[in-house]
């Protein structure tokens, strides 16, 4: 199946990565199978080779879980995906894939803490090093951001990270800047576009590489499967320049192949899957990938929904004499406006931060007084809820760490979901006035 876009992006959502044949199943089956039949040995030889596509093994790949991978691949306009068991699996293969012991990278600290723990504590031990930089938030602080950053790229650089929007800061990442930061030091810009989804931006029109995705939250969208993605764009060229040798020497354990020559600009994806999927085992499984699936089927209306309201309510906050600050793309005194502007034009998607006038225990019992909006580890999902960065996500990071990712003791990150915007409204309003 080509992965090339035919239609507009909802229809995409709705129909991409499965067409039935005559007779089949109209809805995309759950091939709940870990095994594929073959007629001779010679078939299965030439799998392992990597010189037939096919199935072989639910580690590696199964029918049901294409079909998600070719929808994502699609949406955001890559050559090919993987999707994994979760989103912090999906960002640990695309680093392994192309940075390995000896070797470092580039990354925003504004990032999900989970993402953080990976990067400064679990990725080290493996002897691969992070190098945090402090994502400006105006055109004097990026200029500054892009002298840090030539300053920390040396020759075992290997990729530059960030994510569209922060978790759970919200800022909103200049895309095309970074890209060509990345490209000017001959490296690939992989962007985390989980809060966006490809509906609200696609990274891969501003020059990002590499995307990969929490689809637990809003592509799923109904809190029912943890899972992750992978998206390559096939810039092939990159690839080549000389940097990449994980992808274009031969590696021993497929007999000296090497990517970049056998699978042109799918070398990435390709190798991703058929070395790391392969050894970690980490694929969605077969009934994820089709919850996954469903849910990304309404992702355009929900996503137009869950935008409309957080404006709304996001406006509401900013107004309300117990609120400290409100931080939100689409507000008109949001930093990031014009950022908005030109990367999110439908929307600025669901997610809120905001302080809680008398600090922390001010905002302790804010969150315990509301009633609609519940308080679970969760964002991006159909039901509002609210979530306190400092004790929660980000608990296991240093105050440094945590002031360095967005995180003030006070912040409460709120999701605002699909229901009516007025009862969101309505449970904000009398929790923060029992302050
Ligand atoms: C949740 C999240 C992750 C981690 O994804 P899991 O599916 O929980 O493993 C990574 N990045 C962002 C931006 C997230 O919100």
């Amino acid at each position: 199946m080509s992965n090339k876009s035919k239609y507009r992006l909802e229809t995409e959502c709705v129909q991409a990565g499965y067409s039935p044949g005559n007779g089949e199943a109209r809805v995309l089956p759950i091939y709940q199978s870990t095994t594929y039949k073959y007629d001779s040995a010679d078939d299965v030889a030439d799998l392992f080779d990597l010189k037939a596509a096919g199935h072989m093994y639910s580690r590696i790949s199964n029918p049901t879980v294409e079909a998600l991978e070719q929808k994502i691949a699609i949406l955001e306009g890559g050559v090919g995906a993987i999707a994994t068991s979760s989103g912090q699996a999906a960002i640990t293969l695309a680093v392994l894939t192309i940075c390995g012991a000896g070797e470092n990278f580039i990354a925003m600290s504004n990032l999900y803490g989970g993402t953080i723990n990976l990067f400064s504590s679990t990725l080290p031990k493996f002897n691969i090093e992070p190098r945090f930089v402090n994502y400006g938030r105006s055109e004097a602080a990026r200029a500054t951001n892009a002298e840090e950053i030539a300053s920390l790229v040396d020759s075992n650089t290997k990729f530059i990270y960030a994510e569209t929007i922060g978790n759970p800061g919200v800022e909103v990442l200049d895309i095309e800047w970074l890209a060509d930061i990345a490209h000017s030091h001959g490296l690939p810009l992989i962007v985390d576009n989980t809060f966006a989804t490809p509906y609200l931006c696609k990274p891969f029109e501003y020059g990002a590489d590499v995307v990969v995705h929490s689809s637990t939250k809003y592509l799923d969208g109904h809190a029912t499967s943890v899972g992750g993605l992978i998206v390559d764009k096939g810039n092939l060229n990159l690839w080549t320049n000389g940097k990449f040798s994980c992808l274009t020497d031969p590696d021993p354990s497929y007999h000296e192949l090497s990517y970049t020559e056998a699978f042109g600009n799918a070398a990435f994806i390709t190798k991703a899957r058929v070395v790391y999927v392969r050894d970690f085992g980490v694929l969605m499984s077969p009934m994820n990938a089709w919850l996954t699936n469903l849910g990304m089927e309404t992702l355009s209306v929900r996503m137009d929904r869950h935008s409309e309201n957080a404006l709304e309510v996001a406006k509401f906050l900013e107004s309300h004499d117990c609120v400290e600050w409100v931080a939100y793309p689409g507000l008109d005194a949001s930093l990031d406006k014009s950022l908005a502007g030109k990367y999110l034009k439908k929307g600025a998607g669901g997610v809120i931060s905001f302080g809680v006038k008398g600090g922390l225990a001010a905002g302790k019992k804010f969150i315990d007084a509301l009633e609609l909006i519940s308080l679970v580890v969760h964002v991006a999902d159909v039901r509002s809820h609210v979530l306190h960065p400092a004790s929660m996500t980000h608990r296991q990071l240093s105050e440094a760490q945590q002031l360095a990712a967005g995180i003030k003791p006070e912040q409460v990150r709120l999701s605002v979901g699909i229901e009516n915007v007025q009862d969101i409204i309505e449970d904000l309003d009398r929790a923060l006035r029992r302050n």
